[in-house]
């Protein structure tokens, strides 16, 4: 098989909810957007109903029709993007929760499905989604599951960003009797004051930054195709960017930019065998990526992109972005497996 196998522990994945659910003075949902973080939302969902996940959060209704197909019609499933024209059938039919966003995004639920479930989305400064304070009366949470907002630096404690949004949303909230929800992964970290009655964890479920403490849940292996021996002054891939300074050996591993190994990898990155590190040498084909493998005594039939040696984190940090650009980049051309 030349294709890379992706390798998904949904026990990791459910006990960094348990672990993420410890922490939380509240319930805890589990946000399963991008296809469960490029995962399989599917199982991923699935594995969680089970660990006891009753609020699930998709970005887009769309994404609810996968499941509600796994999940039966007892769980939550929230809609970040809330009441958008063209979905008026699906939340109907999937009996969807939208956070709507906007009074005119209230006007067209109310119209068009009355007495259907709903929360509201507000903004406290983020700027992105959400009713605006110029906006917003209490009385627009009249019958609503939730009143929820979104924090803009919760991955930076010290943000002062964190403190005003909470006070914003302490105030446009006071005196409301309906759930209200703050904090995602970063915000539950923050502290119990930022967990209202529900967090919504999501990249601290995949094993990402920053719930540090949390278990590997991707492992990705890429199959050595070939290897060659290259002498001094030789190159490696397009652009000839890798130039050996001595005699070397190159692996060439199936996997590139189109598998989500993207190109700001190139010459920085580095996979591994077992513990030992190996460098990426030079740029990072479609399909291919030539690995420095000089050092190994021997070369196994795969190597590690992702797993316990290397997060993803570690390997956004070589290409320059964050992990869940790695998480939700992973491609469809892996054989995955889940366990
Ligand atoms: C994506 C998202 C989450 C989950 O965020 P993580 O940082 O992945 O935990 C929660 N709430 C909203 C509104 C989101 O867009």
């Amino acid at each position: 098989m030349a294709t890379g196998t992706l390798h998904t522990d949904l026990n990791a994945l459910v006990e960094n909810w348990r672990a993420l659910d410890r922490l939380s003075v509240s319930e805890t949902a589990a946000v399963v957007k991008a296809n469960g973080y490029g995962l399989g939302a599917g199982r991923v969902s699935k594995a969680l109903a089970k660990a006891g996940v009753r609020q699930f959060f998709v970005a887009v209704a769309e994404e609810a029709r996968a499941l509600r197909a796994v999940l039966g019609p007892a769980p939550v499933i929230n809609v970040f993007s809330g009441h958008m024209a063209e979905d008026t059938s699906l939340i109907n039919d999937l009996a969807l929760t939208p956070m709507l966003n906007s009074p005119e995004q209230i006007a067209r639920h109310r119209e068009r499905l009355p007495g259907h479930q709903f929360g509201l989305q507000i903004d406290t400064g983020m700027n992105r989604l959400g009713i605006e304070a110029y906006d917003w009366a209490p009385e627009m949470a009249e019958g609503a599951t939730l009143v929820m907002s979104h924090l803009a630096c919760a991955d930076t404690p010290d943000h002062p960003a964190n403190a005003a949004q909470l006070e914003a949303f302490l105030s446009m909230t006071a005196g409301l009797r309906v759930p209200r929800s703050l904090a995602a992964t970063g915000g539950t970290l923050l502290g119990p004051e930022y967990h209202f009655d529900l967090t919504r964890p999501g990249i601290g479920l995949y094993g990402g930054a920053p719930f540090t403490q949390a278990q590997s849940v991707v492992r990705l292996d890429l199959p050595v195709i070939q290897t060659r021996k290259l002498q001094a002054g030789e190159t490696v891939g397009y652009g000839c960017s890798f130039i050996a300074e001595k005699e070397s050996v190159i692996a060439t591993v199936s996997g590139g930019y189109a598998d989500g190994l993207i190109r700001a990898m190139s010459g920085r990155g580095q996979l591994f065998a077992g513990d030992i590190p190996c460098p990426i040498a030079g740029r990072v084909s479609m399909d291919m990526i030539g690995v420095d493998v000089t050092h190994l005594d021997q070369v196994p039939p795969a190597l590690t992109i992702l797993g316990p040696q290397q997060s993803v984190d570690d390997l956004a940090d070589a290409a320059g972005t964050i992990g869940y650009e790695i998480l939700t980049s992973l491609g469809a051309r892996y054989a995955r497996q889940m366990a």
